[in-house]
């Protein structure tokens, strides 16, 4: 009886645990049927599931080749190769993708996704009138457009504003909450006391788009407590439209700088510097940090100590683009307005000189989901190829932002795949015809 009373127990305890993987069986398809994005109804795939992908080509990061196949199993990305040389296993899913591109899910250098453009809202007003529910509400919808535009992973730089938003956001889109790509968040940023804005009357002191710091203790406790709070970087103003004259200068010293870096480094973390006028550029260079936002008044001899230090120019021609066309440009006008003129010049050095470029728009300055538009200017204005801009848009981020589980087509690397229409290596218009987005092996959208 005892005995039989044993068996009876681990029967039931079989069977209540097999219950329990059908009913989360059950929760799963209920969420992949009730998930709306846009209104479109999505199918995603369960994790665990196997699934064979036929494009025309892959574009693995780096090349282009024709009759590749792809296998994914779980998050992970297992067999890359010729059709012949993959064996596909038995249960495979397979997604036949005729005429389509396999690419490696695209990395956004330079967002904020609690901004929207400033020809709806002014980045002043945003800052000080919109409240902090209403801009997280706008980055979540952000966030959706941006991962089905095909930009799985982005470097979210600043909140502007909205405080540690940002920390907030990743970890719904991680927990699975909200669909969104995979995010690095900076949080508040850097700034020098007095340096940044809003900017009203001298006699009112409002609400600032990022952290003021200044001095050893000051900076020291800004760069930990953001850290603490969840920033995977430290973002650095090293210049900014400073004064009564609006004129952009340097802000923080060479000490300062290098002191932020040092302390960013010492837990494993990086520094980003927004700099656009030479001795703000040079300062953030010297002080060690890994990225240069804008660039826009570099210098040859400036683009070349970047090159030396190993350092990336971010350019984020497409905020330029925007912040003039908003001020009243149109496309095609000749002559250029100055801030353009200027870009080009600059641009122009820092190719010459070799400087590494990342990939990254400033988007949220203009609208998000429309990240691919950085891309599309460096090839029509600024004479980069579509395969360079490809590259630096999945290889070469995911090499500058140290993510060595992503940004190409490889066995053992993250399943973050997206297929686009036709050639993007030949034609960069190719990246606005996504058709397929895949994030850690679950489909956010299938032909
Ligand atoms: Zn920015």
């Amino acid at each position: 009886m005892l005995f039989m009373n044993h068996l009876f127990n681990q029967l039931q305890a079989i069977a209540s645990a097999y219950l329990e993987i059908k009913i989360k069986f059950i929760c799963w398809a209920l969420l992949l049927v009730g998930l709306t994005f846009n209104g479109q109804a999505q199918v995603l795939l369960p994790p665990s599931e196997v699934a064979l992908l036929r494009p025309e080509a892959v574009f693995d990061g780096q090349d282009l080749h024709a009759g590749w196949v792809v296998l994914v199993e779980g998050e992970k990305i297992t067999a890359v190769g010729p059709a012949s040389q993959v064996t596909q296993p038995p249960g495979a899913r397979t997604y036949d993708l005729p005429g389509l591109t396999l690419l490696p899910g695209l990395i956004e250098g330079h967002s904020h996704l609690l901004l929207h453009p400033y020809n709806e809202t002014s980045w002043n007003d945003q800052v000080l009138l919109e409240s902090q529910a209403l801009r997280v509400a706008r980055a979540t919808a952000h966030a959706t457009r941006t991962l089905l535009a095909g930009f799985t992973t982005a470097r979210d730089l600043g909140t502007e504003g909205a405080g540690y938003a940002d920390v907030g956001l990743k970890q719904a889109i991680s927990q699975g909450i909200i669909p969104g790509p995979r995010l690095l968040v900076a949080t508040r940023a850097l700034v020098a006391t007095g340096s940044y804005g809003p900017k009203l009357s001298v006699d009112a002191d409002v609400p600032q788009g990022a952290q003021e710091a200044d001095g050893v203790d000051g900076i020291i406790r800004a760069v930990r407590e953001q850290i603490g709070k969840g920033a995977d970087l430290i973002k650095v103003y090293a210049d900014y439209r400073w004064g009564a004259d609006g004129s952009s200068q340097p802000t923080f010293s060479q000490d300062e700088l290098t002191l932020i870096v040092q302390t960013a480094r010492s837990s494993g973390r990086g520094v980003v510097a927004h700099a656009t006028t030479p001795e703000g550029m040079r300062r953030a260079i010297l002080a060690g940090v890994e990225t240069i936002e804008h660039g826009d008044n570099g210098t040859p001899e400036i683009f070349a100590l970047m090159k030396k230090r190993g350092v990336a120019l971010c350019p984020t021609v497409a905020a330029n683009d925007a912040i003039s066309r908003y001020r009243g440009w149109q496309p095609g006008q000749v002559p250029l307005p100055p801030r353009l003129q200027q870009k080009h010049e600059s641009m122009a050095a820092a190719l010459k000189a070799g400087v590494p470029l990342a990939m990254g728009g400033d988007v949220g300055v203009f609208t998000h989901g429309d990240n691919a538009r950085e891309m599309e200017l460096l090839v029509r204005d600024y004479g980069l190829t579509p395969l360079q801009v490809l590259r630096q848009a999945t290889s070469g981020n995911a090499q500058i932002f140290h993510l060595a589980d992503r940004g190409r087509i490889r066995a053992g690397l993250l399943a973050d795949l997206v297929a686009v229409a036709g050639d993007p290596t030949q034609d960069v218009a190719a990246l606005r015809q996504v058709r397929l987005v895949m994030k850690g092996g679950v489909l956010y959208k299938q032909p």
